[in-house]
């Protein structure tokens, strides 16, 4: 994940080997409430073309190198989770056929974190379906994070809310990324979920800024929110002071059970926007493809690296030889020429 040092963009962006380009709508300075939604929804409502060029001159200009990272998430914690986020399987209330497990023993983990060192990760992310640990969960986990970093992993976690000295023992133990979202903007949030505040997200990111710890944050859209409730979203992520170091944008996978299962779904081109909206105003962030991209199929995710994405999570089975999922993204990164970035992610969970 990128430096957060130089936040400031200016009003013109310059590509390699082209003239200066001078934007319409003026690229702001990174501070607080540097996107108005107002500006947002300008950009959302750009001609196509013009939206996309936009954010790649930014894309080109912020990651000259134009490598896509690649993050594997694998759960250590699965289901029986207490909250209600209408969108997840993992939720005890909804049945979804979705099993609740125990965490796994230090031993599997650690395990896994050395299989993932072997393949080439240098980052071994742990993550649990929870509405917060507990703290007989949080011994256990600094424990994962101590041991993953002592076998010179870099270590990311998602563990759902945190209190302040959560936060700080994750610090401690030696986390260095810690994934919260926001799932979506203010106005639409209390028709996904009732069992916790945007606010009590915010103050986990506080608490995790607070501690020391690299944010990655972002949000779901396709849930039945308006564009301006998506650029509500872009809004709240990019006007985060600093923004996130990483910026996860899922396209929502509707499970049966779940509430949100049986919406329309969102027009591809509309999150092809998205990703273009989240590059132009978190320039210096890693866009991530989330959840959602197998159903998008190869055009729609080449638009979306067009529109900036530099991130995609990759099949859980990464460390095993045949996974066809991760032979497709091969084969599409090949396609499209696209270098990858010397990092994998081996996530475990995905809670937000
Ligand atoms: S997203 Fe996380 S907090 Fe929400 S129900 Fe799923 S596992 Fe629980």
């Amino acid at each position: 994940m990128e430096s957060m040092m130089d936040q400031t963009v200016g009003h013109e962006s310059k590509v390699e080997n082209t003239q200066p380009v001078t934007f319409q709508t003026p690229v702001k300075p990174i501070t607080a409430e540097t996107w108005p939604v107002e500006d947002v929804m300008a950009l959302f409502d750009l001609p196509f073309n013009d939206l996309l060029f936009k954010a790649q001159v930014l894309h080109r200009e912020n990651f000259p190198n134009g490598d896509v990272e690649l993050a594997t998430l694998l759960s250590i914690k699965t289901g029986g989770c207490e909250e209600d986020c209408g969108y997840c399987p993992q939720a005890a209330r909804y049945d979804t056929g979705v099993e609740a497990k125990k965490m796994m023993d230090v031993r599997e983990v650690l395990n896994a974190a050395k299989a993932a060192r072997e393949s080439g990760a240098t980052r071994f992310c742990m993550g649990a379906a929870w509405r917060s640990p507990k703290d007989r969960d949080m011994e256990k986990v600094e424990t994962m994070v101590r041991e993953v970093k002592a076998m010179g992993l870099e270590t990311c976690a998602t563990l759902g809310m945190l209190k302040e000295e959560q936060a700080q023992r994750l610090k401690d133990a030696g986390l260095d990324y810690y994934n919260h979202n926001l799932d979506t903007a203010p106005e639409f949030y209390n028709n996904v979920i009732s069992t916790r505040d945007y606010q009590d997200r915010l103050d986990t990111l506080g608490h995790v800024r607070t501690a020391g710890l690299k944010v990655c944050c972002g949000g779901i859209v396709g849930m039945g929110e308006t564009r301006r409730q998506r650029a509500g979203l872009i809004a709240q992520l990019a006007n985060l002071n600093p923004y996130p170091e990483s910026v996860p944008v899922n396209h929502l996978v509707q499970v049966e059970g779940t509430p949100l299962h049986g919406l329309d779904p969102l027009d591809p081109l509309e999150f092809v926007r998205t990703i273009a909206v989240a590059r132009i105003t978190m320039p210096k962030a890693r866009v991530r493809l989330s959840a959602g991209r197998r159903q998008m199929g190869e055009a729609v995710q080449a638009m979306c690296f067009l529109a900036g994405a530099n991130s995609i999570f990759y099949g859980d089975k990464l460390l095993t030889t045949d996974n066809p999922e991760a032979e497709d993204d091969r084969v599409l990164l090949e396609k499209l020429g696209l270098k990858t970035r010397g990092v994998v992610e081996k996530k475990a969970g995905s809670c937000s």
